[in-house]
């Protein structure tokens, strides 16, 4: 459409491991050679993604959020030919410019989504590709990745707030239109997530320790604000680990505790 075929391409830029942005990619350059640069920190997620236990793992951290029932419905991913998770041509790290021969762009590493999600900036036309970190309509799922870390979401909020103390861009999603103003959206993102910690810090309150399970069913979901049982497992399933992401993130303020058994993980209010 725009005068090229695939096989022209000759660099794939990733933004993140997630399998609707990197297997194709890894696929393609299979097949025509071409060069795949993904951010460093998914080293870890990348292997993760394609060792035999993945799906006991993610049943494992559902089971420990509390939700038993998610654990047993969860279905095994489908993760498609060996070479769609091959490594990249190029880990790359923050700062890491790369020559287009026209313009340049800097990569700047903004954990959170995903642990090693990147962004491409391209200072000199004041555009920032910025994977799934800013989306114009949803907010990125955070919480729920191939491995489970400590504190997912006080890395996004981070990641949000250094784009504040960037020049302002126009933003081009991975998802949707592309939008003005970067920084108009991030500051979006940024109000969102604190009262998204205020309802989840109430949810948490008067009830002893709850699980992420048991609190993200004290909450709702989705811009319609749907009950959690309306919502089917896949879905319930990264509201469990939002919530738990949330609750971790509240835990850094001090304004929760957690209350870790052998069996489970429960949270009470400070
Ligand atoms: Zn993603």
């Amino acid at each position: 459409m725009i005068g090229h075929a695939v096989q022209d391409v000759r660099r794939f830029l990733v933004t993140h491991v997630h399998g609707d942005h990197y297997s194709l990619a890894s696929r393609v350059r299979s097949i025509t050679g071409a060069e795949t640069y993904l951010g460093e920190g998914e080293r870890q997620s990348l292997r993760a993604i394609t060792e035999a236990d993945i799906d006991e793992r993610m049943r494992q951290a559902l089971r420990d959020a509390g939700a038993q029932t998610l654990a047993d419905s969860w279905e095994p991913h489908e993760l498609g030919t060996p070479d769609s998770w091959a490594d990249p041509s190029a880990w790359i790290k923050d700062g890491h410019e790369i020559d287009l021969g026209n313009r340049t762009l800097l990569t700047v590493t903004t954990p959170g989504h995903t642990l090693g999600h990147c962004i491409f900036v391209d200072p000199s036309t004041a555009l920032t590709f910025t994977g799934d970190h800013v989306l114009p309509r949803i907010t990125p799922s955070v919480g729920f990745e191939a491995f489970i870390r400590d504190n997912p979401l006080r890395d996004y909020i981070r990641s949000l707030q250094r784009l504040l103390t960037r020049p302002d861009t126009r933003l081009l999603p991975a998802h949707g239109d592309p939008c003005d103003s970067t920084h108009a959206r991030v500051s979006e993102l940024l109000a969102h997530h604190e009262s998204r910690l205020a309802e989840t810090l109430a949810a948490a309150a008067g009830a002893g320790p709850s699980t992420p399970f048991e609190i993200a069913a004290r909450l709702t979901w989705t811009r319609r604000r749907r009950s959690f049982t309306a919502l089917g497992p896949n879905d319930a399933s990264l509201a469990t680990m939002e919530t738990r992401a949330h609750l971790e993130a509240l835990c850094d303020r001090l304004l929760v505790h957690k209350v870790s058994t052998d069996a489970r993980d429960a949270y009470a209010v400070a």
